[in-house]
């Protein structure tokens, strides 16, 4: 099966059932990849399970395939790492998303801070989080994640410190005294903080670090938004995660 599309689906899967496929994904395969009746695919239910598939149904109104076989896989990293990323303007928060998934990630929470200057009426913020659910399930699905990565409704930095006082958390904070790289292995799962195009303010860093969260630096030079998640990844994944 190797090199069959991958599609998450949104149901259980048991060998022998037959299954609809999601509205993206039937999409996806009907037009994009051009898949007829009984062409071979894997499909995953985005939390670990994965079976072989065959598809017994393809038409305009819907995608539909019968589930083979569980396959045997690994390839999931043991480090669970949530993502509270500062909204960053259009391309560069699908780029962060879109790389953060590559990279492993479990969990992505769209945070707005005092700076961010994307401003998301609810209309607006539907529309995004539905585009950003879509660019997390493509990269999944092309990194060969056997977990789909949860994207979070967006909230405020605030809110989201207050709802998870025991979360272990980076504050990834340019000129911080301590490496990310220096840090001791975390026994639990992590949270990274990682600011907006202009940064945290000094308020927002104090009480971030007042709820706990270690200011970590990525060495002496200013990346940008966009690179600074996806550089602490990589280094986490090296020290404690697979990349090893
Ligand atoms: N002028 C801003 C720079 C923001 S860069 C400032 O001084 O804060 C955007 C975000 O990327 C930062 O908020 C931080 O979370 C992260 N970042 C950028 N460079 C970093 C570094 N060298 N170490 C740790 N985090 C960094």
């Amino acid at each position: 099966m190797s090199g069959a599309p991958r599609v998450f689906v949104d149901c259980a899967l048991a060998a022998g059932a037959e299954v609809v496929l999601p509205a993206v994904s039937a999409h996806h395969v009907r037009t994009v990849l051009r898949l007829a009746r009984n062409a071979e695919l894997v499909l995953l239910d985005g939390h670990g399970a994965v079976h072989e598939a065959q598809l017994t149904l393809v038409s305009r109104e819907a995608v539909q395939a019968v589930v083979g076989p569980a396959l045997a896989v690994g390839g999931e990293s043991p480090l669970d790492v949530t993502l509270v990323q500062s909204i960053s303007r259009g391309e560069r928060m699908d780029y962060t998303l879109q790389k953060a998934v590559e990279l492993g990630v479990r969990h992505v929470v769209p945070v707005t801070s005092r700076r961010t200057v994307v401003k998301l009426d609810s209309r607006r913020e539907d529309r995004r989080l539905e585009h950003w659910r879509g660019v997390i399930r493509h990269a999944a699905e092309q990194s060969e994640r056997t977990l789909l990565p949860t994207l979070a409704a967006v909230t405020t930095l605030d809110a989201w410190l207050a709802a998870h006082p025991t979360t272990i958390a980076f504050l990834l904070q340019p000129g911080a005294a301590t490496p990310l790289a220096r840090e001791p292995r975390p026994q639990a799962a992590v949270a990274l903080l990682a600011g907006p195009e202009g940064g945290f303010d000094a308020g927002e860093v104090e009480r971030m670090l007042g709820a706990g969260a270690r200011a970590v630096s990525l060495g002496p030079r200013v990346l940008r938004t966009e690179t600074a998640a996806l550089a602490a990844l990589a280094v986490m994944q090296a020290l404690w995660g697979d990349f090893a």
